[in-house]
């Protein structure tokens, strides 16, 4: 027998109806492109959403054709995703920050029909634009006045594109299971891998991230995301904000320190979300001019492993820190690190042990920690074993390669992390698997040595790696970048060191640089980083 309830499909342009009715004067505020803060609202992106699907199917998009953005987090854009969305199209989201020949690759994977690109990205497309040959239109994210003299194919001001149209038009509706995202995987080995999102899943995911213990967006805030639409759907937020009726706040091109801290302030940001090397440039810019927050009280950190001195910085300002963790698989938040009542009274050290855990479970996320044979490890806070994930939010196969099995027998995705989980449920992120250092058959974990190291007052950035080891197989090599004028002594950071890990923790040795090489996603980029080691030996090899 089936439930007799009311059949309403749980598709995208709900949200920003939802929005547009109940919280339509609720501002959108965005740094844009061109320069100045751009202010409109819930309505009027709605309104413009409509013209811009309504201008696809004029272009002959249709249900299931891919639509290309490559742009910054700002109100056209996401008038761009809720538009193309709602024609039934899927918006291919591709990350600036990848190599030319990388997104060329992307493109034609997904035979993308149209780009809706900033104006930063003309001469990147228009480097490449030979090697596109699917894409029949580019659409530049802004206005006649600012369109630059382009060679590229149908260009068009995006102002002048939607203007050709009415606005009258009606949302298309089909079934709640249809495509409407496409991410690739940044592919550090093998080729990137296109996760395809469904209006269900990503209505469920914007509802999920909406939950007071997840990341807790409610109208009454004023929400920054400075993770960008381009990075594993935006955390959510760009469908959370709007359905939960906050004010958005869109960062445009500037992510540096300054301008980030300078919209937190003026637009009276009470929650924000980015990677720990956006908040580490926040950091520097505060310490550096003496500046305080006066509005911000939540900020999410995910992406990598949010250090135990980034989440100090803000707490002692009394910024609640929430640790997040997941992958562009999963929509992507898996766990986060509200705290739950049966630790509420923990303080000082031990509640900072909890709080430097990736977090716990969010509701439709089930998860198991596995051996090698797929054997279930207990919550026991200190096995860790393979990472795997289970829910209506996370991948089942990848875009068009669809006859590779990615679950196990269960239906559980293999994260590639590996973790532990205690008892009260929450998640500790160990390493990738492949970052992980095995020395003399054990494990030591890359993540933990960062993060001691970076507590250490003069280190800005630190990585470790494995570095072959005759007796051992490998070794830990600590890789420092010191802060700007900080000169740090080798034997005086293995000193802070010791006796904080485990004696066969320490690392073999201690190399300095000035640059660590990063992902275009923002993390370490340990492949290439021991690359660069490759000739180095250890002194004691
Ligand atoms: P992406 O798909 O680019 O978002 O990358 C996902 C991967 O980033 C995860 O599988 C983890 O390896 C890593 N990651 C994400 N969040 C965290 C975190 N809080 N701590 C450690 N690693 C993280």
């Amino acid at each position: 027998m089936l439930g007799l309830m009311q059949d309403w499909p749980l598709l995208l342009y709900k949200i920003i109806d939802h929005a547009a009715q109940q919280f339509g004067d609720r501002e959108v505020v965005t740094r844009s492109i061109e320069g100045p803060i751009h202010r409109t609202n819930y309505r009027e992106v709605r309104d413009r959403a409509l013209r811009v699907a309504q201008r696809l199917e004029k272009d002959g998009i249709k249900l299931g054709d891919r639509v290309a953005t490559l742009a910054w987090n700002t109100w056209r854009h996401l008038e761009a995703w809720y538009g193309i969305t709602g024609v039934g199209a899927v918006y291919h989201t591709v990350n600036p920050r990848l190599f030319p020949e990388q997104i060329a690759w992307i493109v034609n994977h997904a035979q993308d029909r149209a780009m809706l690109l900033d104006l930063t990205f003309v001469p990147l497309m228009e480097a490449v634009q030979d090697k596109c040959p699917s894409i029949e239109r580019y659409v530049i994210l802004t206005d006649k006045a600012h369109m630059p003299a382009t060679k590229l194919k149908n260009a068009i001001a995006y102002e002048e594109w939607i203007a050709e149209v009415d606005g009258d038009f009606a949302w298309k509706d089909f079934d709640e299971n249809t495509a409407a995202g496409l991410c690739y995987t940044s592919g550090t080995t093998g080729d990137p891998k296109g996760v395809l999102y469904s209006h269900r899943s990503n209505v469920l995911h914007a509802l999920q991230g909406c939950m007071k213990d997840t990341l807790s967006v409610s109208a009454q805030d004023s929400i920054l995301p400075i993770v960008p639409m381009f990075h594993a759907n935006a955390w959510s937020l760009a469908f959370s904000v709007p359905l939960a009726g906050a004010k958005f706040v869109l960062p445009g091109a500037k992510l540096d320190g300054a301008s980030v801290y300078e919209l937190l302030e003026t637009e009276g940001v009470t929650l924000s979300a980015a990677v720990p090397t956006v908040w580490l440039m926040l950091m520097q810019h505060m310490q550096a001019n003496k500046v305080e927050l006066h509005t911000l009280n939540r900020v999410v950190i995910g992406g990598s492993a949010c250090p135990p001195s980034m989440i100090e910085f803000f707490e002692e300002r009394g910024v609640t820190v929430n640790h997040a963790w997941g992958m562009t698989e999963m929509s992507p938040i898996g766990t986060i690190g509200a705290i739950k009542p049966q630790l509420a009274a923990l303080k000082g050290k031990d509640l900072m042990a909890i709080k430097a855990k990736q977090g716990h479970a969010i509701f439709a996320v089930e998860m198991k920690i596995t051996d090698d044979e797929n054997n279930r490890l207990p919550w026991d806070g200190v096995k860790f074993g393979r990472l795997k994930v289970k829910g209506p939010a996370i991948a089942r196969r990848y875009f068009k390669r669809e006859d590779e099995e990615i679950l196990d027998e269960e239906g559980f995705f293999d994260t590639g992390d590996v973790a532990t989980i205690d008892p009260n449920g929450y998640m500790q992120i160990t390493d990738r698997a492949k970052d992980v250092i095995k020395s003399g058959g054990e494990w030591i974990s890359s993540i933990d040595l960062e993060n001691l190291a970076v507590g250490h007052p003069d280190v800005a950035e630190a990585a470790v790696i494995g570095v072959v080891h005759p007796k051992w197989d490998e070794r830990p090599l600590l890789v420092i970048v010191p802060k700007e004028g900080k000169e740090i002594d080798r034997d005086a950071m293995l000193k802070f060191m010791d006796g904080k890990i485990a004696k066969w923790w320490m690392p073999d040795d201690v190399q300095f640089v000035r640059e660590i090489p990063h992902t275009a996603t923002g993390k370490i980029n340990k492949l290439k980083l021991r690359e660069e080691f490759k000739d180095y030996k250890l002194p004691s090899a």
